[in-house]
This record gives C-alpha cells, structure tokens and sequence, in this order.
C-alpha cells in the first residue's frame, strides 16, 4: 500500500463509436496521466467482456452485440512497460435492465460515455508478472 495524493482530474465525454478501452488509454497518454482512477457511465453499441479463468490462467471473453447502459464504469491506471495502463471493469444492462459485468476488453464501442479520470500524484504503481495468478500485477518495487 501507498500514500497517494489527488492530481489533476480529467471529465469529459468520449467520442461516438470509439473504441472505449483504447479512448481512455488514449486520454492518458494525452494527459500524461501515470497515476489515477477512473469512473464512468454512459452506453455502448457493442461489447467485450473478459473472465479470467483462474485454472487455465487466461482471459475467456464474451462478445456481446447489441446496445446496453454502461450502469458503472470503475477503473485505475497505472504504469506498464513504461506506457499508462488502463485497467477497467464495466457492469452493463440490457433492455430488461438485467446486468452482467467483466473485465472492459478491446471491441467495445462507445455510444455516449460521460468519464471522469483522477489522476494522482506520488510514485506510480508499475505492473509486472505476477506468478501466483499469472497476471500483470503491481510490484513491490513500483
Ligand atoms: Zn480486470
């Protein structure tokens, strides 16, 4: 665990069928956010969700194609081989406001999507393999 402080905060909406997890890697880039958390809403045309299947040790994803409310959009960034790394999980809802959640994968197309980025400042938390789980986890050394 460390002590992070509030940095800048970044709020805006994300372009019409962009790529929803490539628009946010992109507005970090941009902004130089290396450090930060991030929350959303709004609606996607599409989606891809992963699940890390904890035996097989890799993503299983699930396409689904049709448009649903992002209901949360919960997020953080962090650094990975030296670039800003999104990592975000979305929980969406049908027309029946049935919800179903995972881990944001790319192919998922923004409809309208209202984010909101807190960058914070202090030494950035770096990812790196993680052998117990097979993930890019955050080191100890970060
Ligand atoms: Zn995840």
């Amino acid at each position: 665990m460390k002590t992070m402080m509030p940095g800048e905060v970044w709020m805006g909406r994300l372009p019409h069928g962009c790529d929803l997890l490539e628009a946010l890697n992109r507005i970090c880039r941009e902004q130089g956010i290396r450090l930060g958390r991030i929350e959303g809403l709004g609606a996607v045309k599409k989606a891809r969700l992963g699940f890390y299947d904890q035996t097989r040790r890799e993503y299983d994803f699930l396409d689904f194609a049709q448009p649903l409310e992002i209901v949360q959009l919960v997020g953080n960034v962090s650094m990975k081989e030296g670039e800003p790394f999104v990592h975000v999980h979305l929980t969406l809802a049908d027309h029946e406001g049935r919800a179903f959640g995972g881990h944001l994968a790319p192919g998922t197309e923004v409809f309208a999507a209202e984010v909101v980025i807190q960058g914070l400042t202090g030494t950035p938390l770096h990812r790196g393999w993680d052998e117990e789980t097979g993930l890019p986890l955050w080191g100890e050394e970060g």
